[in-house]
């Protein structure tokens, strides 16, 4: 963790207005427009973005498709595409600081997380990516004799990506770096409430090499820059992740334009599950804990159900709530912080809302659940421990995306493994024994 002192310089930095990265070059969305970019921290604007038209999207594929077509990236040597890749990378890591702390200004995850989960992750998917680039080839495939069946690889052409707000250097990194080490050109597009490091990204990669067009960055909303993406015959294969409702708006997308290829990385309610014979419990309600509050929750793996033996569900239960009720809640940017801000007032919202309903549902709300530090201005809540919540509340069917945990009882083996499967959710999930 670097110094306070510094984190604090780098907070004080003014930041200019910002505008969309297309063919090499800074410009204004087409009709002028700009969104003011809130921080969670306090509630106040600190920057703005341009607020992207369908006339930029149609821009930026257009300076993709220029760049794809005449090879000056696709047809680069794979070692000298990784070259590049790899200096990208370098100036990542160069530049983590600046990178973490003006992320967290914009989307209030705690410094401590934002380090390495965001310029951390994110060079480290550039150097997978870079290296793959002169590793992976094709093949050849078996057949009889007089037959010569070859499997080559090649780049698709224009790639679009369309990323969240929780991770967005880490989840740029996941569509860019696979993208950009194939040869494709891309067009990516940041949520329009947290735009800023995405920006800053695209001007390291044209410092690392990148040529004009390769990769492009237009900032807005979903339903106008996301959607002309999504509906683009330009724009070859879509690379998302995101909410699972956005996710079937780009296949409906996808089907009633070019039919592009998406890939879709989705929502989750990733069940943790606890049995009495798990050799630690006292481990177990730690990592329990911190698996669904860091981040103020808001991460896609977050464990946001616990699923735990009857035998020991009292007491395992109130040493989860008692872990989350002694979690430092507070300023992102304090080092000590272990809860950062929720990303923006609707989202906050939205939360109260869940735990509102679950009590309504019959279940108990053991710690939190409250909006807390208001006078601040920002967005925080006192992570949340619901217990006996049943399988068919809203709390334990629906991603809540925030600090908050469902606790849910089981008897058998059985009873665990449907309570564990019983969401449309897939992801990630837990087992402790
Ligand atoms: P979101 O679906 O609202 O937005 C994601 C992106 O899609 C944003 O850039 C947004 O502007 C864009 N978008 C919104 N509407 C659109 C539309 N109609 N057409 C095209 N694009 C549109 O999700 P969010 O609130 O930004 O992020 C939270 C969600 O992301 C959660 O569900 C979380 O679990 C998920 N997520 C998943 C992973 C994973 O790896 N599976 C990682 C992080 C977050």
């Amino acid at each position: 963790m670097p110094d306070q002192s510094l984190i604090d310089a780098e907070r004080a930095k003014p930041v200019p207005p910002q505008g969309h990265f297309i063919d090499g070059a800074w410009g204004p969305a087409s009709d002028g427009g700009t969104r003011p970019v809130i921080s969670p921290i306090d509630g106040r604007p600190f920057a703005t973005i341009a607020e992207g038209t369908a006339e930029d999207v149609d821009c930026a594929v257009a300076a993709a498709r220029a760049a794809f077509e005449d090879g000056r990236w696709s047809g680069l040597a794979p070692a000298a595409r990784k070259r590049v890749l790899h200096r990208f990378a370098d100036l990542v890591e160069r530049n983590a600081l600046e990178l973490a702390v003006l992320g967290v200004r914009d989307n209030g995850t705690e410094i401590g997380m934002a380090i390495r989960a965001e310029p951390g992750s994110c060079a480290g998917t550039l150097r997978f990516y870079a290296e793959a680039a002169d590793k992976i080839g094709g093949e050849i495939a078996p057949s009889s004799p007089d037959i010569l069946a070859l499997v080559h690889r090649e780049p698709v052409g224009v790639v679009g990506a369309i990323v969240p707000w929780n991770f967005p250097l880490m989840i740029a990194a996941w569509k860019i770096a696979p993208a950009l080490a194939a040869g494709n050109t891309v067009v990516l597009k940041p949520s329009e409430t947290a735009s800023l490091t995405v920006l800053r990204l695209a001007e390291l990669g044209a410092e690392a090499g990148l040529p004009p067009g390769v990769l492009n960055v237009v900032s807005g909303s979903g339903s106008v820059v996301g959607e002309a993406m999504g509906l683009h015959m330009d724009i070859d294969v879509l690379a998302f992740t995101g909410s699972g409702a956005t996710g079937r708006r780009l296949l409906d997308y996808a089907a009633r334009s070019n039919m592009k290829r998406c890939y879709l990385e989705l929502g989750g309610k990733s069940p943790n599950v606890v049995f009495a014979d798990a050799p630690d419990l006292e481990e177990a309600a730690r990592v329990t804990a911190h698996g669904i509050f860091r981040n103020s929750g808001q991460v896609c793996i977050a464990g946001s159900r616990l699923i735990v033996e009857r035998s020991i569900h009292a007491d395992f239960t109130r040493r989860v709530a008692e872990i989350a009720a002694a979690m430092r809640v507070g300023d992102p940017l304090d080092a000590d912080t272990q809860i950062g801000a929720v990303h923006s007032e609707a989202q906050l919202s939205a939360n109260l809302r869940f735990v509102e309903t679950a009590r309504a549902e019959g279940g108990e709300v053991l710690t939190g659940g409250d909006r807390i530090l208001a006078e601040t201005g920002g967005y925080y809540m006192a992570p949340a421990v619901v217990d006996n919540v049943a399988p068919t509340a809203a709390l334990f069917r629906n991603e809540v995306f925030g600090p908050v945990l469902s606790v849910t009882p089981f008897d058998t083996v059985d009873q665990a493994i449907a309570l564990a499967n019983g969401t449309d959710f897939g992801l990630a999930g837990a087992v402790w024994t």
